[in-house]
């Protein structure tokens, strides 16, 4: 199966419009977490991806090298851009559900890397003394539930403070009046 297409001669095939140079596929994604690619390369059990220059059949391209199982050239990924840069041939030379995986895995290591940033979130109430919107740190870590009091900082009415952590992470907070 690793048999490498070789370029078809045009003058044999004139109906073949597109030169076997340009079947290099730019595609636009959020990869621009490099921490977020090492740990879905880790996660998927691949080769540490590297920053390099790299020959893509017969063009380069220069990123974040990522070596997918059973593909013939790297996975290219543009950090700044957003862009990864590939050539599989249609398929022939690797798998497109490699890559729909290694997505797939970045994509969860991304929220995770983002969940343990924003362990601590802001949430918002109104206040329903003054009518004022309040915002208040939440401490994610301290539970899924949390009650405490604390002042309006508009109008100094305590406030009993519900507050509720979603499954997606999101605070929830209720104020109350004392
Ligand atoms: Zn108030």
């Amino acid at each position: 199966m690793n048999v490498k297409p070789q370029p078809i001669p045009r003058h044999h095939h004139p109906l073949q419009e597109t030169p076997a140079s340009s079947h290099i596929v730019e595609i636009k994604t959020e990869i621009r977490d490099e921490q977020a690619v090492r740990a879905a390369c880790t996660r998927l059990q691949l080769t540490a991806p590297e920053h390099k220059t790299v020959r893509l059949f017969n063009a380069t391209a220069k990123g974040l090298c990522v070596q997918l199982p059973g593909w013939q050239y790297p996975v290219v990924a543009n950090l700044q851009a957003g862009q990864l840069q590939y050539d599989n041939y249609n398929g022939h030379w690797g798998e497109q559900s490699r890559l729909n995986q290694f997505l797939q895995a970045y994509a969860v290591e991304k929220a995770r890397i983002e969940a343990r940033k924003s362990a601590h979130q802001e949430a918002v109430y109104i206040c329903d003394s003054c009518g004022e919107e309040i915002v208040v740190p939440v401490d994610i870590s301290a539970g899924a539930h949390q009650d405490y009091v604390e002042d309006c900082p508009v109008c100094c009415h305590p406030m009993t403070l519900h507050v509720e952590i979603g499954d997606d992470g999101e605070a929830h907070v209720e104020g109350e009046h004392e």
